[in-house]
């Protein structure tokens, strides 16, 4: 397990152009070179030290990487424009024609359309599956199988993918895994299980204040490099490049993740605690109840617990949607999509992030439609947040009155 990442984040030293604190933002597209020799070997690919052109990369971006592959613990990593632009990247860099991919089935909406809809067009199949069934993966995997993929802690479903076991699989068959950490920053390190790459949407809990979209690969050097090849990178090729000032505000903003990171889930903890005890179906990896909680309890970085997420099952989406509207109300959060927010977020999967997925999908994999998933905020007050929140539900008959002296 590893539990230096935080302290690797710490102990990276910037040093701006003029000796300021905070890194010197790279305000340019395109870069002179002072021979054209020079420029000539970086389009061969000896890019040492050279800056080209701000696709391919910039000192911003560069810096952002360097903070993520100390996240990761990987050798380096590629910043993107955002959390879709690493996830159809990496896959199109691993997969050609004629190729197949194992897939988790409960993964984020947009994940799953791309897969399902979008790489057919190349001939590229993915075989999709219960990442909790390790024989199930195993059985799905053929001679074509170029990547195994999934999602450390499930959107929206929270299930907790046994890294270390999928890594072992997937070694044996000498294929990579890839597994998108977005939900579990610092909580779970993909690569010390075994992991080969991580991706995330910064987006989310990494940059934290729901600004911007960003993503990142984190990985080898030869896999980073080869994606930002200028001949056949899909980094390079398909575009999805971040903007200098996003990456230098993201990389500010990661000096906080790992106390936004704690007060998230302790809040997210106590919550899913009190309404299991209300007698709510409740899904949160940190309660005993849930069915991955021990398995993801051997992989977590204690401190960090178990994550911002956590959904409730009202029963109806009519239900669902009253409780949303009238906790917006009250000022308890927001109606939106998304996650990582210092306020609470909520928004219903079934009719929203995961409408990708058909209905008879999402009743075999248990997305039933009066599913809320909350990002839980950072209050400081979370005691006071679930009383209010439990009296939007006595109000909508989601719960009845009883006495509470907790
Ligand atoms: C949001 C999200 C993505 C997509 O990231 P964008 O930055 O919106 O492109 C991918 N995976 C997970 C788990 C996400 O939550």
């Amino acid at each position: 397990m590893d539990r230096k990442a935080a302290d690797r984040l710490q102990y990276l030293q910037y040093f701006g152009e003029f000796g300021g604190v905070n890194p010197s933002i790279s305000d340019s597209s395109t870069y002179t070179f002072l021979s054209a020799k020079t420029m000539f070997d970086t389009f061969e690919g000896n890019t040492e030290g050279c800056y080209l052109y701000s696709r391919h990369s910039s000192p911003s971006n560069l810096y952002l990487g360097e903070a993520m592959a100390a996240l990761e613990g990987t050798e380096t990593a590629n910043v993107t424009g955002s959390g879709m632009g690493a996830i159809t990247a990496t896959i199109l860099q691993l997969c050609g024609a004629g190729d197949e991919l194992v897939s988790s089935r409960t993964i984020y909406g947009g994940t799953y359309a791309f897969m399902k809809n979008f790489l057919c067009r190349f001939n590229i199949n993915t075989s999709f599956v219960d990442i909790t069934d390790i024989e199930a993966v195993e059985r799905s995997i053929t001679p074509k199988t170029k990547m195994i993929f999934c999602e450390a802690v499930s959107n929206p479903l929270l299930e907790v993918a046994d890294i270390k076991a999928l890594a072992k699989l997937a070694k044996a068959h000498g294929i990579p895994l890839v597994v998108d950490n977005t939900f579990t920053p610092l909580s779970i390190h993909p690569i010390a299980l075994g992991a080969d790459i991580v991706i995330h949407s910064l987006t989310k809990f990494i940059n934290g204040s729901s600004d911007c979209v960003a993503g990142v690969v984190c990985g080898s050097t030869d896999f980073c490099l080869s994606l930002k090849d200028v001949n056949d990178g899909a980094g390079m090729l398909l575009g999805s490049t971040l903007d200098s000032l996003r990456a230098s505000s993201i990389l500010k903003n990661m000096r906080t993740l790992h106390v936004r990171i704690k007060k998230h889930s302790e809040n997210a903890q106590y919550l899913a605690e009190n309404f299991e005890k209300d007698g709510l179906r409740v899904v949160y990896p940190g309660l005993s109840s849930h069915p991955g909680h021990e398995l993801m309890k051997s992989m977590i970085v204690e401190e960090f617990g178990f994550g911002g997420i956590m959904t409730l099952d009202v029963g109806s989406l009519d239900k669902a949607n009253a409780l949303m509207e009238m906790m917006q109300e009250k000022n308890l959060g927001y109606l939106a999509v998304s996650l990582g927010f210092y306020k609470t977020l909520f928004s219903a999967p079934g009719s929203s992030t995961s409408s990708e997925i058909s209905e008879e999908e999402q009743e075999e994999m248990g997305l039933s439609e009066g599913l809320i998933r909350f990002s839980i905020g950072l209050d400081n007050d979370i005691k006071r947040t679930y009383q209010q929140m439990r009296e939007c539900m006595v109000a909508l008959n989601i719960l009845k009155e009883t006495v509470s002296v907790r």
